[in-house]
């Protein structure tokens, strides 16, 4: 199950942002991709997902809420979840 005390307080304020986001007139699955996913398939799809993100106006708030709620799936502010494992890794989650 999901630990949702990560996630920030449910105000709009918190999300509004996302209003804003390049990705909104996309569908959801170009950012999180199949479970099944997998080499060029998957890099191919990442890179198309980090093509909307590098256009987006919002993408430094995507990339720290998906940091302080530790998304684990889904491309979010130009990053895949593999490379937000590395980013918290260098990062003291706990303090965050
Ligand atoms: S950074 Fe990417 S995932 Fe985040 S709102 Fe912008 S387009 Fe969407």
């Amino acid at each position: 199950m999901a630990n949702l005390t990560r996630l920030p307080k449910a105000i709009i304020e918190s999300y509004e942002w996302q209003y804003d986001g390049a990705c909104t007139s996309y569908s959801v699955e170009e950012f999180f991709l199949p479970e099944n996913a997998r080499g060029a398939d998957k890099l191919a799809m990442e890179t198309a997902a980090k093509r909307v993100c590098g256009t987006c106006p919002v993408v430094k708030q995507c990339l720290e809420h998906a940091l302080s709620a530790q998304e684990p799936y889904g491309v979010w502010g130009g990053t895949s979840p593999t490379e937000r494992q590395r980013i918290l890794a260098g990062r003291d989650v706990q303090a965050a």
